[in-house]
């Protein structure tokens, strides 16, 4: 359910950042991520590819990508990058 509630803050805010652009700090945050995920081997496009798979920057456990559109993924607050690496 936690997943849900982000994937749906995402997209609404997605949403409202093609109309109306959302609050600086979110977007700020969103680019942050959005650099990092631009370094990132398992990016595919605007996708956190889940037929790709690093290793947890803590953890160091293999782990695949999560599926999420990266676009609407950053501007969740809640939202974790599933290496860790946000
Ligand atoms: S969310 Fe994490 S694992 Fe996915 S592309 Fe971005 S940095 Fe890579």
């Amino acid at each position: 359910m936690k997943k849900l509630g982000q994937i749906i803050d995402g997209w609404s805010k997605l949403a409202l950042d093609k109309v109306a652009g959302v609050d600086p700090l979110i977007r700020k945050m969103a680019d942050e991520r959005l650099q990092i995920c631009d370094r990132c081997p398992i990016r595919s496009g605007n996708r956190c590819d889940p037929n790709k798979a690093g290793n947890h920057v803590e953890t160091h456990a293999p782990t695949r990508g999560c599926g999420c559109i990266l676009s609407a993924k950053a501007l969740a607050a809640t939202a974790e990058c599933p290496l860790g690496k946000w």
